[in-house]
């Protein structure tokens, strides 16, 4: 039988609960969501929208139902998206713009999942019949796919005027975009200047078990409330949830400085091995990409070696894995992951 995960590095998804969080869970008051009565849910889209400099903010039930609410309201069917072709809202969500937006993606060649804004340009289709519309320019910051890499403030800001020039919406995925605010100082607020909407995921590296929360201005939110409550994801009491956002806010941001530190050492312990590369070189965020092609073994044998010793990355294609490093992984453990990629490197050689 397979050994049970005691280090997992597939996602900081995979975080559970705290029993401070948890505790946090059970004492929130509550009310009922779906008609704006609860209090703690009112209290954490307060906190967010504020955090992220925008007028308002909606709790939803996935960091993927922020993406297409916010798809939905800026678009209208035959609209364009102008995103990295890495980008999760183009490979991760089911072809979601399409299925409820009617919008279609036009994907831009982006190394580490950042574009600049004359990529913006060159995108942009000039209105003709027949032509799709230009409508959103989306960001994911810091990049998933990208290797979490974080786009520069300069690069974001010249992107966002680019696309409000031409009379495009401007969207950040910011699942995890407290991770690059720790990572390099800037502030979420400032992060989202030129963003008309801007989202962060609470079950990622924050450490929840649910919930994303969507910001933009007023009159956003509100056409952001009519689709949350048409594609089923108005809750009742939601408090419950919310706490474990508002808990993770107070305690769990500045720490991701650790999984930052654990995933540069993870990094430089497997960069060192014979064959192996990780990229981007540079370990920016929480995501560390292992390029295992110059070795003589294949990214599906290594994780099925590390599995054995109760450890998991993700396989990302035949040659390359996966590991993201978050609140439940310490550096005894990415330093015991590094060990037994060693080890099985060594077995093969
Ligand atoms: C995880 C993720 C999402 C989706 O969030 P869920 O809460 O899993 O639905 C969107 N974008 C990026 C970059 C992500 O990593």
């Amino acid at each position: 039988m397979a050994r049970p995960i005691e280090i997992d590095l597939v996602s900081d998804t995979s975080t559970r609960p705290g029993r401070a969080m948890l505790e946090a869970m059970t004492t929130a008051p509550v009310g009922d969501e779906q008609r704006g009565e609860d209090p703690t849910v009112i209290a954490l889209n307060e906190r967010v929208a504020a955090m992220l400099g925008m007028e308002a903010a909606l709790f939803l039930p996935s960091g993927t139902m922020c993406n297409q609410i916010a798809f939905v309201v800026h678009c209208r069917p035959g609209d364009e998206i102008i995103v990295a072709d890495s980008a999760h809202v183009f490979g991760s969500e089911g072809a979601g713009a399409s299925t409820f937006a009617g919008a279609q993606f036009r994907t831009v060649d982006a190394p580490r999942g950042i574009f600049d804004a004359a990529a913006v340009t060159a995108a942009l289709r000039t209105p003709r019949m027949r032509r799709p519309r230009s409508r959103v320019v989306c960001v994911e910051q810091p990049t998933n796919r990208g290797g979490g890499a974080v786009w520069p403030v300069e690069t974001l800001d010249a992107v966002c005027a680019v696309g409000h020039e031409a009379g495009l919406a401007t969207h950040m995925d910011g699942a995890r975009l407290l991770n690059a605010v720790v990572a390099t100082g800037v502030s979420a607020e400032r992060f989202c200047a030129g963003l008309d909407s801007a989202w962060i995921d609470l079950s990622k590296g924050l450490g929840c078990p649910v919930g994303g929360v969507l910001a933009g201005s007023a009159a956003f939110i509100e056409a952001a409330w009519d689709w949350k409550h048409r594609m089923g994801g108005a809750m009742r009491q939601a408090g419950v949830l919310a706490a474990a956002g508002l808990y993770a806010l107070d305690h769990n941001v500045d720490r991701l400085a650790e999984d930052h530190a654990n995933a540069k050492i993870l990094a430089a312990r497997l960069s060192a091995l014979e064959g192996v590369a990780i990229v981007p070189p540079e370990v920016e965020t929480n995501m560390v990409f292992i390029d295992v092609a110059a070795t003589r073994t294949t990214a599906p044998a290594i994780a099925a070696a590390l599995q054995e010793e109760g450890i998991r990355m993700g396989v990302e294609s035949p040659t390359t894995l996966r590991a993201v490093t978050h609140l439940d992984v310490d550096r005894a453990g990415v330093e015991r992951a590094a060990d037994v990629v060693a080890a099985h490197l060594a077995s093969r050689s």
